[in-house]
């Protein structure tokens, strides 16, 4: 498959899923990274490999009728992509935000195909989630909604079959209700259906701080390259959820100071560094808005309205880490910019394609230290996996041991990324080892497994 092959099936890819944007941007990640592997591998091409990956195994899309508090009935709609299944069961999370079309769920699902493979775990890529608004929902409201969903769900998942757990708006909250509706529906107890769930039923410690800490774990294997730490760093992270929330602590451990957070509603810069038990308290407990952060926290504290934690840290000062943990295509080319301009050594991405393609080039032109979100992230669904083995064998791990194990796998994660882009010649490239690495392990599975 030559170059001109490849941008023709770029272009079949766009128009059989026609207005689905990040999808196509996910895609064209990929295939922008991939040339160099045919050349080298042709009996990917022969196979249609490439053709075969950008198609997912299944589809879903179902109503989710529920009752609200108010006895009225209402309507969103849930989806589950089932993408591949050549390495293990389908494997990803469940969002649910407003936002959510079938576009979102199929480049959320793509990109998990990959991540998943790098782990170097036997899990296949699959994603799912609702348009639903969990804002603003009564716990009574979220947990109709989560049983109406399961309800329709629970056909097609199974331990062996496909394993949600949650992503933006699905935290182990859901999970339970998720969770005891399949359980009630199936008269099973089959804990290896979900991952995220709470520790006394089933669930894995580390698995809430995973993602967050894998990206950091990342990123300080980033800075070893330049002979860099996080140790006195200066961080800038965007976001306040699950992800962020575990970023900012395990890089506090490491001595970093980190100096902003932020939420729809805008960010906050601290340059004393984030108090994150105030920061949990309202976040993970009272669930306010970030503003709230400046009042309390007083001091030099300051919040600024829909502005983005990464421009308003460069501008108070140096930055040398930047942790993107809030959405996709958060972090533009301005923001970019203003990194470079502060200092910025390394960024590694805690969400899903939070930079842009133009975000991107200006670190690549600024040799900036990039980890992409598929390789950066990848702890979160790594230590799911890791909640499936503990499953599988009834059995539960402590933390120092499940974390040893999450920063064995962030780690290897960093190295084959590097090796691989070092072997097709584009060495510090992560994004072209990174999608290279994850692309050949599925693509030699799907391979062997023949025409299917
Ligand atoms: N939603 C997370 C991700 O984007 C975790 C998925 C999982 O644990 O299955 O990778």
């Amino acid at each position: 498959m030559n170059h001109s092959a490849i941008e023709q099936l770029y272009t079949q890819v766009l128009a059989r899923n026609a207005g689905e944007p990040e999808f196509h941007q996910a895609v064209h990640e990929v295939f922008d990274s991939l040339g160099r592997v045919f050349t080298k591998h042709p009996e990917y091409g022969e196979a249609s490999i490439l053709e075969r990956i950008c198609e997912p195994e299944r589809q879903l899309i179902f109503r989710v009728p529920w009752t609200d508090d108010n006895g009225r009935v209402q309507i969103d709609r849930g989806f589950r992509v089932q993408f591949n299944s050549a390495l293990g069961p389908y494997k990803g999370g469940l969002r649910f935000h407003p936002t959510v079309t079938l576009g979102t769920v199929k480049f959320l699902g793509f990109e998990q195909i990959f991540k998943n493979a790098l782990t170097g775990l036997p899990i296949g890529g699959g994603k799912g989630g609702s348009d639903f608004d969990p804002k603003g929902k009564s716990d009574a409201e979220i947990m109709r909604f989560c049983q109406s969903f399961m309800t329709e769900a629970h056909r097609h998942i199974g331990e062996h079959t496909d394993v949600p757990a949650g992503d933006i708006g699905v935290g182990r909250r859901e999970i339970g209700y998720l969770f005891g509706q399949y359980k009630r529906l199936t008269n099973r107890y089959e804990s290896g259906v979900l991952t995220g769930k709470g520790i006394t039923w089933g669930g894995s410690l580390v698995r809430t701080e995973a993602t967050g800490y894998g990206a950091v774990f990342f990123a300080s294997h980033l800075l070893e390259t330049r002979g860099r730490s996080f140790d006195g760093a200066r961080v800038a992270v965007s976001g306040s959820g699950n992800v962020a929330i575990y970023a900012i602590e395990k890089a506090q451990q490491l001595g970093a100071t980190v100096v902003s957070a932020s939420d729809s509603t805008g960010a906050i810069f601290d340059p004393e560094g984030i108090d994150l038990d105030l920061l949990k308290d309202l976040k993970e407990v009272r669930r306010e808005r970030i503003e709230a952060y400046v009042a309390e926290r007083g001091g030099n504290a300051e919040f600024r309205a829909g502005a983005s934690a990464f421009a308003l840290a460069a501008e108070r000062g140096g930055v040398d880490v930047a942790l993107p943990c809030a959405t996709q295509n958060e972090l533009g080319e301005a923001d970019a910019l203003a990194l470079v301009k502060a200092g910025i050594v390394a960024v590694a991405e805690g969400a899903n394609m939070p930079t842009t393609p133009e975000g991107i080039r200006v670190f690549k032109d600024a040799n900036v230290l990039f980890g992409p979100g598929k390789a950066a992230n990848a702890g979160g669904v790594a230590t799911s996996a890791l909640e499936m083995q503990q499953n599988a064998s009834r059995d539960s791990w402590s933390f120092e041991y499940t974390e040893e194990r999450l920063a064995a796998i962030m780690r290897d994660i960093h190295d084959v990324s590097a090796a691989t882009a070092e072997e097709y010649g584009a060495p510090g490239d992560y994004v072209v080892g990174a999608n290279i690495a994850g692309f050949t392990r599925v693509a030699d599975a799907m391979l062997a497994l023949g025409v299917i």
